[in-house]
């Protein structure tokens, strides 16, 4: 049996990075961990709490003293989703809405927050065999992964394709105002202290402006092969 690698996947904003993750993992039979799911998961508490808002930032020390009663699990529903829980609750719709996505970021550069989730991330990923999608997984949380894909598509094609799908669950916003949002987080990511949204020397990048998602499947598979064998 071949070696079961360690697989990071991180890039910019609405890049299919969870997509093809989830993909890749059902084909090798590995696990898949969600990392953005869990910083979205902390905001959504945060939100709740009325510690953060888009316009005022965070409550920094309020969520951070918290961390020890955010609870964060995936679990399997009927749908085969791996679906977020956050204390027990399912809410895993709830954690893609733009409210959050308008957020998330402030919530991701606190110190705390990531100190926490990266350490359940490396306890989730410990003995390889996990495709881990991201923004810090190949330069913090697995800076030895086997491999490392840094994603990016152009900002018109990233923002057509994200407004799309949240049309399709029913949440209606303009292509500008998803853009402004993925640029801002992007903005936000690239530009915190701790752990900034970059690519790793050692990574693959991959650009899915002009591609397929089934060709973009096979050349990421032909990249394990070639690790594998
Ligand atoms: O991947 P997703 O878009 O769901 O991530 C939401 C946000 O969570 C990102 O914009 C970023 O602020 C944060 N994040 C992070 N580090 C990760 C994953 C996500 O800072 N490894």
């Amino acid at each position: 049996m071949s070696k079961p690698l360690t697989i990071a996947i991180d890039g910019h904003s609405s890049t299919g990075k969870s997509t093809l993750a989830k993909e890749l993992a059902k084909a090798l039979g590995y696990i898949y961990v969600d990392s953005g799911a869990m910083y979205r998961a902390v905001a959504l508490y945060a939100l709740r709490n009325g510690w953060v808002s888009a316009s005022a930032g965070c409550q920094e020390s309020e969520i951070n003293d918290s961390l020890d009663n955010v609870h964060i699990s995936f679990e399997l529903d009927g749908q085969g989703i791996n679906a977020t829980h956050l204390n027990g609750e399912r809410v895993e719709e709830e954690i893609r809405t733009m409210e959050v996505s308008n957020v998330v970021s402030h919530v991701a550069k606190l110190v705390p927050v990531r100190r926490h989730l990266v350490a359940l991330q490396q306890a989730m990923g410990r003995n390889g065999g996990v495709v881990m999608d991201g923004r810090d997984i190949g330069t913090v949380v697995f800076p030895d992964a086997e491999l490392k894909i840094f994603m990016t598509a152009s900002d018109q094609v990233r923002a057509e394709r994200r407004q799309q799908e949240l049309a399709a669950k029913g949440q209606h916003w303009t292509v500008a105002e998803v853009l402004d949002n993925l640029q801002s987080r992007d903005k936000a990511d690239m530009e915190r202290a701790d752990s900034p949204l970059i690519a790793a020397q050692d990574a693959r990048t991959l650009d899915n402006s002009d591609i397929t998602k089934a060709e973009q499947f096979e050349l990421v598979l032909d990249w394990v092969k070639s690790l594998q064998s």
